[in-house]
């Protein structure tokens, strides 16, 4: 019998639950060689933006978003959303509720780990990331508010650089 996630949609035929594929995968990915590109932090971000809902704590979901954002739209490697959402903690605030749209992203963390291991189940995982951000189409203007300031100090801080 098929098994399927209620809130992302992933077939978890042989795992107990969608976390539990997520954690398998995890430990692959933690495991990866390149940690420059640390691809473990991709995985990271679209599960939980493929798995926000009201009982999700509001900086998960932010956090999430913006870090896939971050990995689609500027270029970062894992490593550099890890090093952005460290800097964005320091700030504290009161971060927005998300909730996860109704339409389902077309990859899951199932497939990410049915992927062949190595370079395709990276690839695999990067493409995940771009679909889960591509599911959050109606939220990407908010996103971008939350990230727009971090954006701007941090080019301050590399013009600085160049200067001195
Ligand atoms: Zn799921």
């Amino acid at each position: 019998m098929d098994i399927s996630c209620e809130v992302c949609g992933a077939k978890i035929t042989g795992f107990d639950s969608c976390r539990d594929v997520y954690n398998k995968l995890s430990f692959y990915t933690l495991s990866r060689p390149d940690q420059k590109f640390f691809i473990h932090q991709c995985a990271v971000d679209a599960y939980a933006a493929q798995h926000a809902s009201e009982n999700t704590k509001p900086i998960t979901t932010a956090f999430a978003l913006i870090g896939l954002n971050l990995f689609v739209n500027y270029h970062y490697t894992g490593k550099q959303v890890q090093n952005a959402h460290i800097e964005l903690a320091k700030n504290k605030r009161e971060w927005p509720v998300f909730i996860q749209p109704e339409k389902k992203a077309k990859i899951t963390v199932a497939d990410a780990l049915k992927a062949k291991h190595g370079e395709e189940r990276d690839q695999m995982i990067k493409e995940w990331a771009i679909a889960v951000w591509d599911m959050w189409k109606n939220q990407h203007g908010a996103v971008m508010e939350l990230l727009t300031p971090y954006l701007t100090i941090n080019e301050e801080r590399q013009q600085k650089n160049k200067i001195s």
